[in-house]
C-alpha cells in the first residue's frame, strides 16, 4: 500500500461544494483510504490572472492504486465535475495533481510526473499540504515540505 498525497484546486460555481465533492469521491472509492484532508484556502490566480480566486487544499490517503491507476481516477473526477479546459491555468471546476507518491520519482514522462513539477514553486500547494504533513520529504529536493514553505516564503518577500 502507498501513500500519496493530492492537491485541489477550484475557482469556478460553488468551490467549498467543488472541493467536498472531489474528497466524497475520492473516499467513495474502495482502493483509497483518505486520511487527512487539510483546511482550505482562499488563494490569488497564478499564471492567467484575470479570473476569480481559487479555493485550495491538500490531502493525503493510502491507496491501493499505482500512480497511472490513481491518475486515470483522478481525472475521471475532473470530467464528473465538469472541469472547463479552454485556457491553460484558466477557470476550472475542479483539478486534482498527484503531488507525492511515497517517495517516488517519476521523470521521464509528461502524462505523470511526480513529484508534481510546480509544487516547489507554489504557495497554493505548500501551504495546505504542510498543514497536513510538515515533516515529509520531497523526494526530488531531500527537503521537508514544510522546509520549502518557508523557502518559499522568504523568496517572495524579497
Ligand atoms: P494541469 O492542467 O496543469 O493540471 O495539467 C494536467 C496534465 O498534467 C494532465 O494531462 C496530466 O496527464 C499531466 N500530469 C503530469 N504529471 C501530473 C501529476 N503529478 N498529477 C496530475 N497530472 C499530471
Amino acid at each position: 500500500m502507498a501513500k500519496a498525497y493530492l492537491g485541489l484546486g477550484t475557482n469556478l460555481g460553488q468551490k467549498q461544494e467543488n472541493l467536498e465533492k472531489a474528497v466524497d469521491i475520492l473516499k467513495g472509492h474502495s482502493e483509497i483510504q483518505v486520511l487527512k484532508v487539510s483546511s482550505f484556502y482562499e488563494t490569488d490566480p497564478v499564471g492567467y490572472e484575470n479570473q476569480d480566486k481559487f479555493l485550495n487544499a491538500a490531502l493525503v490517503c493510502e491507496t491501493y492504486l499505482e500512480p497511472y491507476e490513481l491518475l486515470d481516477f483522478i481525472q475521471q473526477i475532473e470530467k464528473e465535475l465538469k472541469r472547463v479546459r479552454e485556457i491553460r491555468w484558466g477557470p476550472r471546476t475542479i483539478d486534482v495533481d498527484i503531488l507525492l507518491y511515497d517517495s517516488l520519482q517519476l521523470l521521464d514522462d509528461p502524462r505523470l510526473i511526480i513529484p508534481h513539477p510546480r509544487m516547489t514553486e507554489r504557495e497554493f500547494v505548500l501551504e495546505p499540504l504542510a498543514e497536513i504533513t510538515p515533516k515529509t520529504v520531497h523526494p526530488g529536493t531531500g527537503k521537508t515540505i514544510a522546509f520549502l514553505l518557508d523557502e518559499l516564503k522568504r523568496i517572495s518577500k524579497r
